[in-house]
């Protein structure tokens, strides 16, 4: 039953798993579905377009995107949309046309340690992680679906920062349209304390 010949990417399932623990401190399992979920994604995009990344979860999917797309976090062509659903598209950057891939509870059921995986049916503790990525091996993806996508005009195109100012009160550069002082003096910060610690 075990589908050999999967590739993730340009990665072997097992060479997948490594890579995915260097990147990511351990080879989770969302890591590794999302590596099937996202190389389904790419292959059902044309060649040579521009695409964008949108990820409906902050959990595990957005590495396996970084892993294996050109876009990352920081070049600012994958966004995290955190509806809670694992899913992600891919989009052409300039049309918003693209395709969607999600998981498929129904056609889970064949796969229980997958269902007891997503639907949190069993503690971490008690999770065969052996037998979990030895199914999402033989599932690869058959535990996917795909929809053809069309994203909203006015979610295209450059996040511009607009002008940059001084802050009043820390001295530091802030977008001006935040206001009069930056998001952190406005007290959105999450430090208690800080201080600087050299003159
Ligand atoms: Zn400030």
């Amino acid at each position: 039953m075990k589908n050999k010949k999967m590739m993730i990417g340009r990665y072997s399932f097992d060479e997948f798993i490594d890579a995915a623990k260097s990147f990511h401190g351990y080879p989770a399992p969302g890591i590794i579905v999302g590596g099937i979920m996202v190389d389904l994604a790419i292959e059902n995009m044309p060649e040579g377009v521009l695409y964008n990344a949108l990820c409906e979860t902050a959990s595990c999917l957005p590495d396996a995107i970084q892993l294996l797309t050109p876009c990352t976090i920081g070049n600012g062509w994958l966004s995290i949309l955190n509806l809670g659903l694992f899913a992600l598209s891919l989009y052409d950057k300039h049309e918003g046309k693209g395709v969607r891939v999600f998981l498929d509870p129904v056609k889970m059921e064949y796969y229980p340690e997958i269902k007891n995986w997503l639907f949190k049916l069993k503690l971490k503790t008690e999770q065969d992680k052996d037998l979990l990525l030895e199914q999402i091996e033989e599932a690869g993806r058959n535990i996917c679906g795909i929809q053809t996508i069309s994203i909203d005009n006015k979610y295209l195109g450059k996040n511009s920062k607009g002008a940059i100012s001084v802050c009043a009160k820390c001295g530091e550069a802030y977008p001006q349209r935040d206001g009069a002082v930056c998001l952190s003096c406005q007290g959105k910060s999450w430090y208690i304390s800080s201080e600087n610690m050299q003159e």
